[in-house]
C-alpha cells in the first residue's frame, strides 16, 4: 500500500471531512495506513464500525490502523482496546495536520471545549460529481435520543467569506453541484458577528458565485427555517427544489418527548408555505419509528404525515438506544414493533415516491451525470439516460420511463 487509505462511514459530513484527512495524511507522508472515519449515530452504526475495523485489519495485516470520527470521540478507550487498532484520534484532532505527524496511541480532547471550526479549503472529491461543503459543526440542541452534541460539540459556523472561497474553488475544479452540510445547518451563523442566517448565506453564495449551477441543502430543522431561505427558494432556481426535513416524528407528544422544537402543525405549515413559494418543491425527511412511549395512535400521526406532506425521500430509522441519552430511561417500545413501524413508514414513502416518479414521465429535467450515465435531477430523483456523457455533465433529459425505481430518458 502506498498512500494512506481513508474509509468513510456514515454521513455526508464525514465524506467532506475525509477529504481533509486524506490531504493531511498525504502531507504527513503516511504510508501503509488505513484511517477509518467512523459514525456513531446508532448502535447499529457502531456495530458496523467494529466490523469495518476488523475487515480493514484482515485486508491490511501490516498496516497502521487509525480510528477516528464520532464513535472514536465518544468511546476512545473501547476502540483503543481493540487488537486491530493502532491509534485513536478525536473528532477535532482528525482535522489537524499535527495529529498525523504524531504517534500517540490516543489523541482525543474534550469536544465541548472546542470553539473554532478551522476553515478547511478543499479542492474537490475523488470520485464524486457533487461536492459537500461543511458550513458549520456541532449542535446546541439536546434532542433526547441524540448523542451527536457530545461527540461534535456546540454549534460553530464558518465565516461566509470562507465558504464562498471554498465553493469558488470547487466550481473552478469543475463541480456543478454543491451540497451544504453540517450537523445542524439551520443554526448556521448564530455564533458569528451579525448572526447571519442560513438564508443569508445561501443568497450571498448564489450571488457571489454565479457560475455554480446547483446548490442543495442537507437536513433542515423545521423549527428554524428562516424567511430569507424561503425567499431564495421562491426566487432562485439554482437552489434545488428539494428540502430534506429533520422531522423525526409527527406526533406532538412524541416530538415533545424527543425535545424537538417544532410541532406537527408547524412542520405542515412550513411545507405548505414552501410549496406555495416553489410549487415543484419535493420533501425528504428523517423519521424515527418506535421512539419510547410511542403508541399506535401516535405512530399513525407520523405515518399520516408522510401522505400529508407527500414525503418522497425518507430516511427511516427504528429507534435505537444510545447510552447516555435521556430517551434510554423512557419506557421502551418493543424492538419488533419498532421494526414493523419502520417498514410501514418506508412502504408508505415508497408508494408516494413511485406515484411521484410516474408523474415525471413526459417531463424534461436537468440531470447531473454521475457514473455510468446515471445521475440525479434537481428533485434528487435518480435518472438513467441513453448515450455517452462524461461524469459531471449537466444534460436536459426527456423522461420516458420508470424502471426499477429509476427514471429513464434521452437527452433533448
Ligand atoms: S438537532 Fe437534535 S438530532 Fe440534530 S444533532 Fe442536534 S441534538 Fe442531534
Amino acid at each position: 500500500m502506498t498512500e494512506a487509505q481513508v474509509i468513510t462511514l456514515g454521513c455526508r459530513l464525514n465524506a467532506f471531512e475525509s477529504e481533509i484527512m486524506r490531504g493531511h495524511s498525504q502531507t504527513a507522508g503516511l504510508k501503509n495506513t488505513v484511517i477509518i472515519n467512523t459514525c456513531a449515530v446508532t448502535a447499529e452504526a457502531e456495530r458496523s464500525t467494529r466490523k469495518s475495523i476488523r475487515r480493514a485489519r484482515k485486508q491490511n495485516p501490516t498496516a497502521q490502523i487509525i480510528v477516528t470520527g464520532r464513535a472514536a470521540q465518544l468511546n476512545p478507550q473501547a476502540y483503543a482496546a481493540m487488537a486491530e487498532v493502532d491509534r485513536v484520534m478525536g473528532n477535532a484532532e482528525k482535522l489537524e495536520l499535527e495529529s498525523y505527524l504524531g504517534t500517540d496511541a490516543v489523541v482525543v480532547a474534550d469536544i465541548m471545549e472546542v470553539r473554532e471550526t478551522a476553515p478547511h479549503l478543499i479542492q474537490g472529491f475523488d470520485d464524486q460529481t457533487r461536492a459537500f461543503v461543511q458550513i458549520q459543526q456541532g449542535c446546541d440542541h439536546r434532542c433526547t435520543f441524540c448523542i451527536i452534541p457530545f461527540a461534535r460539540g456546540n454549534n460553530r459556523s464558518l465565516a461566509p467569506g470562507v465558504i464562498v472561497d471554498q465553493v469558488r474553488r470547487l466550481v473552478e475544479n469543475g463541480y456543478k453541484e454543491v451540497v451544504f452540510t453540517g450537523v445542524d445547518i439551520c443554526s448556521y451563523g448564530s455564533d458569528l458577528a451579525g448572526q447571519p442566517r442560513l438564508g443569508d448565506l445561501v443568497r450571498r453564495l448564489l450571488k457571489a458565485v454565479p457560475e455554480l449551477p446547483r446548490l442543495r441543502l442537507s437536513s433542515l430543522d423545521p423549527a428554524f427555517v428562516d424567511d430569507a431561505l424561503l425567499d431564495v427558494l421562491a426566487s432562485n432556481p439554482r437552489l434545488m427544489p428539494h428540502l430534506h426535513l429533520s422531522l423525526q416524528a409527527m406526533d406532538d407528544m412524541v416530538l415533545k418527548r424527543m425535545k424537538r422544537r417544532h410541532s406537527r402543525s408547524q412542520a405542515i405549515a412550513l411545507a405548505r408555505r414552501a410549496r406555495e413559494l416553489r410549487p415543484d418543491v419535493v420533501f425528504g425527511a428523517d423519521l424515527i419509528a418506535g421512539f419510547p412511549t410511542e403508541t399506535d395512535a401516535m405512530f399513525e400521526n407520523t405515518l399520516d404525515a408522510v401522505d400529508e406532506l407527500q414525503l418522497l425521500h425518507l430516511h427511516v430509522f427504528p429507534y435505537s438506544e444510545r447510552q447516555g441519552t435521556p430517551a434510554v430511561r423512557m419506557p421502551a417500545v418493543a424492538p419488533d414493533i419498532r421494526k414493523q413501524r419502520a417498514s410501514r413508514l418506508r412502504q408508505r414513502g415508497d408508494q408516494i415516491s413511485a406515484i411521484y416518479m410516474s408523474g415525471q414521465i413526459g417531463t424534461t429535467s436537468q440531470v447531473l451525470v454521475e457514473k455510468g450515465n446515471r445521475g440525479l435531477n434537481p428533485y434528487f430523483a435518480p435518472v438513467r439516460l441513453s448515450g455517452d456523457h462524461p461524469a459531471g455533465a449537466l444534460v436536459d433529459v426527456r423522461i420516458s420511463g420508470l424502471v426499477a425505481g429509476e427514471l429513464t430518458g434521452s437527452p433533448e
